[in-house]
């Protein structure tokens, strides 16, 4: 742990706070605030992820180790560490909602590892800072769960994200107003160490031109693509527009994962979207069980259901427009911007034809293709059928003689069932004889299929059963199911309980994940 190599160029290149005190403010004409971890009383390790370990070249052994829990549960400070909150601001529901900024995340440092990766270590749950507004700067050991859950799930799953390294209990309790009875309740906290090459977000940019410091945005855009976009070359102007256009295209590619894999963010305002194209912020996040374009898992969302499994795709084009705005004022180009905004579209159209395509094991979807997709998506709405086991399931069918057999688990409701049974059967026969013309041979259909459609996915209701146990005392589920989802395209004979439709008692309600 002490081998961790610092270069901590967020802090060394851009302007910084000259305040380090811990009192909530507006925070003018500065990136960061210098602030220390808050101590808690007696951080413990719970879980932590190899494959993160690994990327930063940690033994086991320094991990499990009493220093470790100290270090990343903000007791302690590394050499070279140098400890800042961001300051950002972001639209909150399609609303500017002025400044925001890391009010519960302290970043610890930028490493580099030996391949000279550079991966920003960042503690969520690590106490106060000046952007804390009217909140504790803590996180509850369930939302701390959530997040090193999913983050390193989604990782597996192929789907660009923030990673996580470690998750520690810290011995202390918080409180939270529970969403579904308004009751607070004491909680255990946590402190889980988020892992990403770096945690900028549209709100890094938007908060300058908010308040027309455009020499400081105009520091943090090159700032940015130095650090974080380096192959883009050229002269300042254009590199800035391609800087745009490739967030649109990674943003694009993102949407794209999302729905293949059946992910709803829940809280896609801009502070929450990454530069990189990578998820990032798992809070009332929420897995697609009964395939439903209209589902969201935040409460707070409930009357516009602007956050809806479905509306992704068009959510982050909103707030690539709202990016757009705060750099018109630097780039001054709006054709330019345009038609980088035009490439997300583009892009998503492309990204989303490939990944459905591979979804059916087709060689490519045609617009006959796209339109049986979107017959076969009402019926999986009216039908309440499970998304991801109906397409793992997909890959079984017969194609000589087509039937609901392989579906057999993928129904949450009898009388549902009924409703679009005949029909799904019908779309199954013409869905066998396309996939009969299609060029491809039909093991190379299957293996495409299997490695679309994941067998496993972090369903709201595993993650509850172990955070149930966790809450205990006993991280043993936790442990399993973080196993579980490192290899979510296998069978993994014995796991089979993993992979199951999500029970009656487990009926989506949604939110409770602050
Ligand atoms: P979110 O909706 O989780 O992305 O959070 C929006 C803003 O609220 C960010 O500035 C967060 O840092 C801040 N925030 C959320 N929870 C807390 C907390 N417990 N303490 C301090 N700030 C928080
Ligand atoms: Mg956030
Ligand atoms: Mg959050």
């Amino acid at each position: 742990m002490y081998k961790l190599n610092f270069d901590n160029r967020f802090v060394a290149e851009l302007p910084g706070d000259p305040d380090s005190s811990l009192r909530v403010r507006q925070v003018h004409r500065a990136c960061y605030t210098r602030v220390m971890p808050t101590p808690v009383a007696s951080p413990a390790l719970m879980a932590y992820s190899p494959e993160v370990a690994t990327i930063l070249e940690l033994e086991p052994e320094e991990i499990e180790s009493r220093d470790f829990a100290e270090v990343f549960g903000g007791n302690a400070v590394l050499p070279g560490m140098a400890p800042y909150a961001a300051c950002y601001g972001g639209h909150q529901f399609g609303q500017w909602a002025g400044q925001l900024g890391d009010g519960r995340a302290i970043t610890l440092g930028e490493t580099l590892n030996s391949r000279d990766e550079r991966w920003e270590l960042q503690l969520k749950g690590a106490g106060p800072t000046p952007y804390s507004r009217r909140a504790d700067g803590r996180a509850v050991l369930r939302s701390s769960i959530r997040e090193f859950l999913c983050s390193e799930a989604m990782h597996h799953l192929g789907v660009p994200t923030t990673r996580a390294l470690s998750i520690v209990t810290t011995g202390e309790a918080v409180v939270r107003d529970m969403f579904y009875d308004g009751n607070p309740r004491a909680e255990p906290g946590a402190v889980v160490c988020r892992v990403a090459p770096s945690f900028i977000r549209f709100g890094n940019f938007e908060i300058f031109s908010a308040r027309n410091e455009l020499d400081v945005l105009e520091r943090l855009v090159d700032f940015t693509i130095g650090r974080d976009f380096p192959h883009l070359t050229g002269e300042p102007g254009t590199r800035r527009l391609d800087w745009f256009r490739e967030v649109c295209e990674r943003t694009a590619t993102l949407m794209a994962h999302w729905m293949r894999v059946g992910f709803v963010h829940g809280v896609m305002n801009t502070d929450n979207m990454s530069i990189l194209g990578l998820t990032i912020d798992y809070g009332p996040y929420g897995w697609i069980d009964n395939f439903d374009p209209d589902w969201t898992p935040n409460t707070t969302d409930a009357g516009g259901r602007r956050y809806r499994f479905g509306a992704q795709p068009r959510i982050a084009q909103w707030n690539l427009v709202q990016l757009a705005n705060a750099l018109f004022p630097l780039l001054e180009d709006a054709e330019g911007l345009q038609a980088a905004l035009d490439a997300y579209v583009r892009t998503y159209e492309q990204a989303s034809r490939e990944t459905n395509a591979a979804k059916l094991g087709l060689s490519t979807l045609d617009d006959e293709d796209a339109k049986a997709l979107a017959e076969l998506q009402g019926l999986l709405a009216r039908g309440e059928v499970d998304m991801t086991i109906f397409f793992r399931s997909l890959a079984t069918l017969d194609l000589a003689a087509p039937s609901l057999a392989p579906f057999e688990a993928a129904f949450y409701s009898e009388a549902k069932r009924h409703q679009c049974e005949e029909a799904l059967l019908g779309w199954l026969h013409r869905y066998a004889a396309r996939s009969r013309l299609d060029p491809m041979p039909r093991d190379r259909q299957v293996s495409i299929m299997n490695a679309a459609n994941p067998r496993f996915v972090p369903r709201n209701y595993l993650a509850q059963q172990a955070i149930e146990k966790a809450e205990q005392g006993d991280a043993s589920e936790l442990l399993t199911l973080l196993d579980v989802m490192r290899r979510p395209y296998e069978e993994q004979p014995g796991r089979e309980a993993y992979a199951a439709r999500r029970p009656d008692w487990a009926r989506q309600k949604a939110g409770c994940s602050m």
